[in-house]
This record gives structure tokens, C-alpha cells and sequence, in this order.
């Protein structure tokens, strides 16, 4: 038996618990693991609240990430005793997840627990640290150097916001902090931001073209905030967009694409090729500062996720959630 967070759906409603399950219940797999932690991160919150429509068959055990050892592997790239990390395909979706003692997954879905990290800092970083990578490589592909000009970091205050900061600020740029909570601008000038707006700068309805101001995004929220960054990023400059926490519209014109060649990139980290995802572990493991890490980490055990889920999506949790599932 191990304990795990399951998300239910029946005639008594949508509801999320820790409960006791057999090993024999768990999904068809060829490598099983050792959960050791997972974290929360924004989709978990949808998915455990019922929020937002993350999951698709019930009972599903929660959880999009999960660092762990394996305990058994049928699969010819895994080895017994290997420490491992998962994050996304498809899990808590429509595979059983990581915020359980066990787990039994497809070996192409696992990628090495990077030497520099332990297993705890792997998931402090966990989904929204590895996203917060994908989009500072796909900024960096797309020409943004710290000459260019200033890069802005929206829903700062977030898990995927903090770590971006903490990623850019390394790599020597000039760090705008966008954020709803003014009371976190300490937090966020300690993780490397310079400057911190507002978030209602961004966030309303705004013109096709702004004063071009950014020479790159990581945009976390969305809607009117994607839309404004891209109306206000440099001639040539880029923006990626990996959140809806403001909202999944995006009302925005054509004009800083077709006017000053603006690129948005779309960042998923669920299905990205296995290669994107060592290289962004690798470049972590490079690039960000373990002490940074620490000071956005808070960790909490499975009895405290289902509360913690509906805090994180009101805006009430800060940084990155990391859960030791024993
Ligand atoms: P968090 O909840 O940790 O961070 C979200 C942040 O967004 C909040 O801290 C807050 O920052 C800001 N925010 C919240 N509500 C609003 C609002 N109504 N308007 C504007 N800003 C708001 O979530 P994560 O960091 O885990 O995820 C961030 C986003 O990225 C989510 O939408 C998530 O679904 C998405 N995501 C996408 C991935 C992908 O593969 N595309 C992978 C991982 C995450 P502040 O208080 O500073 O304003």
C-alpha cells in the first residue's frame, strides 16, 4: 500500500484526498518508482481544485512532477537504483502522478537527476523551474542577449516567474519584475529583478503598439499581459508565452509581428522532446543559483497539498512548493 493524493469524479462531486492504495492499482508502465518528492505547481492547482479541466479519466492520482529511484524497470535505458525525474506526459491528466510514495511510468519519460541537484532541490525547481528554463533557452535562440536591452518576468511573484528571475539575472540581464503583490518587491530584487512594475501596467486592455521597451518576455499569465508585452517589445525582439493565470484569451493585433518582426514563441513542457529537456536539467544544474532556489523553496507534506492547491491558485502562495510525499 502507499499513500497518495486522489483526485475523484462521481454522483458525491469533484474532490481530491490523501488516500491508501494498492501498488496492484497502479497504471501500466514498464519502470516503477520510488516517489521521494513532487511539488505544486500552477496545473496542479486546477487539477486538484477541479478548477480547470486538467484531468481526463478518474480516479487519478495528482501530481505533473515527481523525483524518485527506480524499484523496477523493464526498460532497456533504466536501471534499478537510478534516480530519476518526471515531469508532464500527460501525467495527472490521464496517468497516474507524482504526489504519491509510488509511481509506475514509461521509461522514455524519465531524464537523470542531475549530479549538481538532490532529489529535494530537483523539485523545489520541479515543472514551473524546468518551464522557466525552456522559455530563457527559446529567448536565447531567438537572438535576446543582455546588450539588447531589458527583459520582463510576468506573474514575478509565481513559481515559474521566480526561478525565471533568478535564471536571468545569472545570465546578466536586466531583470523587470512584473508582479500584483508589491509587498514581494524585496523577494524579487533579492532574486535578481532591478526593477518591479505593477501588474494592472499590463494587465488592461491596451493599443496595438505601445513604446517598444523589452527586448525579451517570459510571460506566465497571458491574456491582456501577452498581449500588451508584445505590443511594447523592441523592433526584432522576443516573447515567450508559457501561462494563462491572467487568462487563456489573448486580445491582441498583428502589428508587433507584421511592424517590428516581434516573435512569439509557445513554450510546452509536457511533451517536449527528451533532448530539450536534459538540455534544460543541464543548463539548471549551470545556471541557477542553489542558494536562490532555497530562498523561494517552501516544503509541505502530502497531507497539507489539497489546501496549499487552492492558496496557490488564489495568489496566496509564493516561489516554488516543494512536497516530500513520506
Ligand atoms: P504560480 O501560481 O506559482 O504563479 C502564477 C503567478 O501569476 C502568481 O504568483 C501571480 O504573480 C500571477 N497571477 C496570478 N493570478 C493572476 C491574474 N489574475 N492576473 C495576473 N497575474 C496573475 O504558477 P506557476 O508558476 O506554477 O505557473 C505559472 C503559469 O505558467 C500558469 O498559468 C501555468 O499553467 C503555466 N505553466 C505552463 C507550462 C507550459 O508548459 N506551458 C508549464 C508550467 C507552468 P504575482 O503575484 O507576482 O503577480
Amino acid at each position: 500500500m502507499f499513500k497518495a493524493v486522489l483526485i475523484e469524479k462521481d454522483d458525491a462531486g469533484y474532490r481530491a484526498a490523501v488516500k491508501e492504495l494498492d501498488e496492484a492499482a497502479l497504471p501500466e508502465g514498464d519502470v516503477g518508482v520510488r516517489v521521494e518528492y513532487s511539488s505544486l505547481n500552477y496545473k496542479d492547482g486546477l487539477a486538484i481544485t477541479g478548477r480547470g479541466a486538467v484531468v481526463r479519466k478518474f480516479p487519478m492520482v495528482a501530481g505533473i512532477d515527481l523525483v524518485g529511484t527506480v524499484e523496477s524497470s523493464a526498460h532497456p535505458g533504466v536501471a534499478v537504483g537510478d534516480k530519476v525525474i518526471l515531469n508532464g506526459w500527460g501525467t495527472s491528466e490521464v496517468h497516474w502522478g507524482g504526489l504519491a510514495q509510488r509511481a509506475r511510468v514509461r521509461g522514455e519519460w524519465l531524464v537523470p537527476l542531475p549530479a549538481a541537484f538532490t532529489p529535494r532541490q530537483a523539485m523545489a525547481i520541479g515543472t514551473a523551474g524546468y518551464t522557466a528554463m525552456l522559455c530563457v533557452m527559446a529567448l536565447e535562440r531567438h537572438g535576446v542577449v543582455p546588450q539588447r536591452g531589458e527583459v520582463l518576468v510576468t506573474g514575478a511573484s509565481g513559481g515559474v516567474g521566480s526561478v525565471a528571475i533568478a535564471l536571468l539575472s545569472r545570465l546578466g540581464f536586466t531583470v523587470v519584475a512584473s508582479t500584483g503583490r508589491p509587498q514581494e518587491a524585496d523577494y524579487l530584487r533579492e532574486l535578481g529583478a532591478t526593477t518591479i512594475i505593477d501588474r494592472s501596467e499590463l494587465g488592461l486592455p491596451g493599443r496595438a503598439l505601445g513604446k517598444e521597451r523589452w527586448a525579451g518576455v517570459v510571460d506566465t499569465v497571458g491574456s491582456h499581459t501577452l498581449a500588451n508585452a508584445c505590443a511594447t517589445t523592441l523592433y526584432r525582439g522576443t516573447v515567450a508565452a508559457c501561462g494563462l493565470a491572467q487568462g487563456l484569451d489573448f486580445p491582441a493585433s498583428v502589428a508587433p509581428f507584421i511592424l517590428r518582426g516581434v516573435t512569439l514563441v509557445g513554450i510546452d513542457c509536457v511533451m517536449a522532446p527528451r533532448e530539450e529537456r536534459i538540455e534544460a536539467w543541464s543548463r539548471l544544474a549551470r545556471d541557477l543559483d542553489v542558494h536562490k532556489l532555497e530562498r523561494m523553496t517552501r516544503e509541505i507534506g502530502l497531507g497539507e497539498v489539497v489546501d496549499t492547491a487552492a492558496a496557490l491558485l488564489d495568489g496566496q502562495e509564493r516561489g516554488r512548493i516543494v512536497v516530500d510525499v513520506d
